[in-house]
């Protein structure tokens, strides 16, 4: 299950994202990337950064919200198939390739 947090980048920190992009294009808004997780603080992916394997993310807590450039997380999934994880390195919670089993929402109420 993958955090369900939402945040609109503000002003501010969207241009500085877009000087940063070699995409020339951010989001307004960001969902975090994390599992979901303990504590307050989110990580919502921004851009891809490209050349040396980072990306820049927008994290966030209740007050407080920053620009951050992160490495990727070097651990794929195991398995000739395992896919990359698309979080940055060291992480908390599990790696996303970890989370891609389908879970069929409840349907008994009982
Ligand atoms: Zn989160
Ligand atoms: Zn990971």
């Amino acid at each position: 299950m993958r955090c369900k947090r939402w945040r609109r980048v503000p002003l501010d920190l969207a241009q500085e994202a877009l000087q940063k992009a070699p995409s020339g294009c951010v989001d307004r808004a960001v969902q975090c990337q994390l599992p979901a997780h303990e504590g307050d603080e989110h990580y919502g992916l921004l851009a891809e950064l490209d050349a040396y394997g980072t990306a820049l993310w927008l994290r966030w807590r209740v007050d407080y919200v920053d620009l951050v450039v992160l490495r990727d997380c070097p651990v794929a999934g195991p398995g000739p198939d395992g896919g990359g994880c698309c979080l940055f390195a060291d992480h908390a919670e599990q790696h996303t390739w970890e989370d891609t089993v389908e879970v069929p929402p409840h349907t008994s109420r009982s």
